[in-house]
């Protein structure tokens, strides 16, 4: 069969990341895909693509317009699941490779869904609780054409929190006239959310660790550990390393950085975070320049703030022995092929804060059958689906000869092109 394949006329040839490393990535795994490869130009270009206005009355009586987006990357194996993002750097192509990444991450950890992802480009410091409000209902309003329980389910993600995702669950049970609790997760308890989700992503970035040490015989208790970005997925990764004996030797957030060798406060540097919106200011630690910051030796490296900041020349640099992805994208192709070179193990985004949307998914699967499970039960699903991953990934990784990224996306690509395959072009 000849292939003739267009190009996305909607994307910036000036401005390529992070989708481009996307690509780059789908291009690494397609020769281990054997006939499914036929199909791999599904995974290159979205299924479906939703920009958005979002008009606003602000405080002060002005009308404001923001930019909003939904993008459902693939729903070959279920409804598009994947987070929210309220920051200034929201593009269509960041959401385009989020809601990419979204795909593989659902299909390597065996979850029933696609991959989707959303966001509106504002900077939330900037507005107040009424505004955020306001964007929030407006933009819940204007993608509820592609959203629902059984559509696409949207999530927190960097800017966004639980309320954010009550405001939606409120804006889109009221415009389809009943309660729809299954619409978002990362909702707060009492309308439907699981308990064990907010900390979930922290806790499955720890739980990639531990696995990850185990194998490569670098214990947690006792290890140095970096974390970039301190907040729901750095500041309670933090924490739980804390708890299981490491030393959190060095923090970094959008406004500060933080080191301390003797292992920083980590219930005291949250407390300030939580009190003062960032841990500028933070007396517990030195403050330490950018550069320092990323050749800091240690053991564990966690990005947990945004993509594409394990450059090349940061690869080139870093004095770390394992780094656990908390964020989604952190690490460039390129920089991987010089950790690969360096033999610094990366424990990739798809699987190390895949905690989250697997809670998610329990989530949502407690709000269909309206009954609630406790806390152990969820955390101890939670350990068993991320152990199973864990080891389907690295056994994939050891046989092919692969990293632990390539390994994820062969399984991942595996399962959703399988899918396309089975279930046929239509017409
Ligand atoms: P958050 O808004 O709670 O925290 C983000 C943190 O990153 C903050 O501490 C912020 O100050 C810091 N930060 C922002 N810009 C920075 C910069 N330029 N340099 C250093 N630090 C910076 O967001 P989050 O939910 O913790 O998400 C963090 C990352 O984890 C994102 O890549 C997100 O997509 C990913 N993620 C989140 C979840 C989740 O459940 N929240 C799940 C999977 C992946």
């Amino acid at each position: 069969m000849t292939i003739h394949h267009g190009t996305l006329s909607y994307l910036d040839p000036e401005r390529p990341e992070p989708w481009a490393s996307f690509i780059e990535q789908i291009d690494r795994v397609a020769p281990h895909l054997g006939s499914l490869a036929q199909w791999v130009e599904t995974l290159k270009r979205p299924k479906r693509v939703l920009i958005v206005d979002v008009p606003i009355v602000r405080d002060d009586g002005s009308i404001a317009h923001y930019e909003g987006y939904r993008v459902q990357h693939n729903l070959s194996r279920g409804p598009g699941k994947g987070g929210v993002r309220f920051h200034p750097g929201v593009s269509l192509n960041e959401v385009m490779a989020l809601a990419g990444w979204m795909t593989v991450k659902n299909a390597a950890l065996g979850l029933p869904y696609g991959g989707a992802k959303g966001g509106v480009r504002i900077d939330p410091r900037a507005f107040s609780r009424a505004e955020l409000e306001r964007i929030t209902r407006r933009y819940t309003s204007e993608i509820g054409i592609v959203i629902g329980p059984d559509k696409d389910i949207p999530a927190p993600d960097i800017g966004t929190d639980q309320q954010t995702m009550a405001w939606m669950m409120d804006t889109y049970s009221v415009n389809v006239g009943h309660t729809a609790s299954g619409v978002v997760t990362g909702k707060p308890i009492a309308l439907g959310g699981s308990l064990g989700r907010h900390e979930a992503t922290g806790r499955g970035v720890y739980i990639a660790a531990r696995e990850a040490g185990i194998r490569s015989g670098i214990p947690i208790a006792g290890a140095r550990v970096v974390v970039q970005g301190f907040g729901n997925v750095g500041g309670i990764a933090a924490r739980i390393f804390r708890e299981n004996g490491a030393k959190i030797i060095a923090l970094q957030d959008a406004e500060s950085t933080i080191a301390n060798p003797a292992g920083i406060d980590i219930p005291a540097a949250l407390a300030h975070a939580a009190a003062h919106g960032s841990l500028a200011g933070f007396f517990g630690a030195e403050p330490l320049g950018d550069d320092d910051f990323w050749q800091l030796e240690c053991e564990y490296f966690v990005p947990a703030a945004l993509e594409g900041q394990v450059t090349p020349q940061r690869a080139q640099a870093m004095r770390t022995r394992i780094i656990v992805e908390g964020a989604n994208g952190p690490t460039t192709p390129a920089a991987d092929d010089i950790l690969h070179e360096r033999d610094i193990l990366v424990i990739p985004d798809v699987l190390a804060n895949a905690g989250g949307v697997t809670v998610s998914y329990f989530e949502w699967v407690q709000d269909f059958s309206s009954f609630f499970w406790s806390e152990e039960e969820i955390n101890a699903r939670l350990e068993s689906i991320m152990m199973k991953a864990f080891e389907a990934i690295w056994q994939t990784a050891q046989e092919r000869k692969v990293s632990i990224r390539t390994a994820a996306f062969i399984i991942a690509c595996q399962r959703v092109l399988a899918a396309r395959e089975q279930r046929g072009l239509y017409p």
